[in-house]
């Protein structure tokens, strides 16, 4: 088994490389419309889907029963419902946000919902190394691949308002750490027993699913509408599907 430093450093690479890639990436894109970035996130949120209901769910079960899946899904949910409504942040910011307003508290608001998306999903990557290795090298690759388009979503506001290149990788690779955490957090509570390594999976869906319903799915729809965004998360959920039974 690794090791919990190892397992912290797989996470912070999935997460630091999958966000910078959609930093990089993003250079290619002229002009990032509210329609591809909307539709690039509801992609996103249907990789989520595919991890949330076939990796974690399943394993949780493997280890620890239905009950203890089920409790952990509703504490995730209730946590982040806590989290979401007690701490200020946001999920993205606008073009005129960024160019008129206090931009180190929009910039600092902006950290901690980018923090808060990517905990949970660090937890779920420390946790399934707990489960296997096989389990957590497919959560950190699909995790990591999932990070790529809301690299790029992140990247598209900051770079219409006006941010230098080498500022929006940084802040893209910067967005990418919590992961680390997270996953560190995830190895050192799951292996406290069994039990708990079943509830912390389930723990880590339930905060995964507040995320693509509060935030991921809400955002894709706003900006690409109801029809792209389908798209985006049949194609995320498909693609999700796919690497899941090929890894
Ligand atoms: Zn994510």
């Amino acid at each position: 088994m690794l090791n919990w430093f190892e397992v912290t450093m797989l996470g912070l690479l999935a997460g630091v490389i999958g966000t910078g890639a959609g930093g990089l990436l993003s250079i290619f894109v002229k002009k990032p419309t509210p329609r591809f970035t909307g539709t690039i996130l509801a992609f996103a949120a249907g990789v989520m889907l595919a991890i949330i209901f076939v990796e974690l769910i399943d394993e949780s079960i493997a280890s620890s029963g239905h009950w203890a899946a089920i409790g952990g899904l509703a504490f995730g949910m209730v946590v982040f419902y806590l989290l979401d409504h007690y701490l200020p942040h946001r999920h993205t910011v606008t073009e005129e946000e960024t160019i008129f307003s206090g931009y180190l508290k929009k910039g600092t608001l902006l950290a901690l919902g980018i923090g808060l998306h990517n905990l949970p999903e660090g937890l779920a990557i420390g946790t399934g190394f707990v489960g296997s290795q096989e389990l957590g090298f497919s959560l950190a690759i699909l995790i990591g691949v999932h990070n790529i388009p809301e690299g790029m979503a992140v990247a598209a506001p900051l770079k219409q308002g006006g941010f230098s290149f080498p500022k929006v990788l940084a802040i893209t690779l910067l967005a990418g750490v919590p992961m680390g955490l997270g996953a560190l957090v995830g190895a050192l509570i799951g292996s406290i027993s069994v039990f708990v390594l079943g509830l912390s999976l389930g723990f880590a869906a339930g905060a995964m699913l507040y995320i693509v319903c509060d935030e991921l799915i809400p955002d894709a729809y706003e900006s690409a509408g109801a029809h792209l965004s389908i798209f985006g998360i049949f194609a995320g959920t498909i693609l999700g599907l796919l690497f899941i039974a090929l890894l």
